[in-house]
């Protein structure tokens, strides 16, 4: 399998990792040529959503990586690629609900970044996944999924809130996979 990983800010080199031991081809995009490649798999690393979000409108990345997702490529994101791809952002704990177009927009969901406050800004737990019981977590600044659209599957939930989803093409993360395995 072919994994290519936006690798324009944040732990992409963590997202490298967890794919090649799961013994996929890995590949960075770093560039528009990046995107010419064989492609099974779009993984979004966590890091820094505004800024990824910039950078990917400044290297021209962001509507072709956009229309490849739309036509259903399958894709993997967590935190900052969540909130990436979220349809609706509630910033910081002010309830506006914005859409600001570095956003991908494509996902059914309303997130709100930083949720966890400054106390509780990074933890580990232990929860159920996808059916799997004490699977490990790690928040980082994590965003929490305040919305969800019935279509989506929730994989996981914290405090009673998803933290990771199926939807269409989309498994998306509000913690690090890549950080326990
Ligand atoms: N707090 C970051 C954001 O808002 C996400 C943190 C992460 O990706 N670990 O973009």
């Amino acid at each position: 399998m072919k994994v290519g990983v936006l690798a324009v800010q944040g732990a992409f080199a963590e997202m490298e990792t967890y794919w090649r031991k799961k013994g996929a081809d890995v590949f960075e995009i770093r560039q528009l040529d990046d995107l010419e490649r064989n492609m099974d798999q779009l993984a979004l690393p966590g890091g820094e959503s505004t800024v990824q979000g910039k950078l990917l409108k400044d290297l021209g990345l962001f509507n072709p990586i956009k229309a490849r997702i739309v036509d259903g490529l399958p894709v993997f994101a967590t935190c900052a690629g969540l909130i990436l791809l979220a349809e609706k952002i509630e910033d910081d704990g002010s309830r506006d609900e914005t859409r600001p177009s570095q956003w991908f927009g494509v996902l059914p969901v309303t997130v709100r970044r930083n949720a966890y406050g400054r106390q509780l800004g990074s933890f580990r737990t232990v929860g159920t996944f996808d059916g799997k019981t004490d699977v490990p977590m790690t928040f980082i600044r994590a965003p929490a999924i305040t919305k969800v659209s019935p279509e989506a599957k929730v994989l996981s939930t914290f405090n009673g809130e998803p933290t990771a989803i199926r939807w269409r093409n989309i498994t998306a993360f509000t913690w690090h996979p890549e950080l326990n395995t």
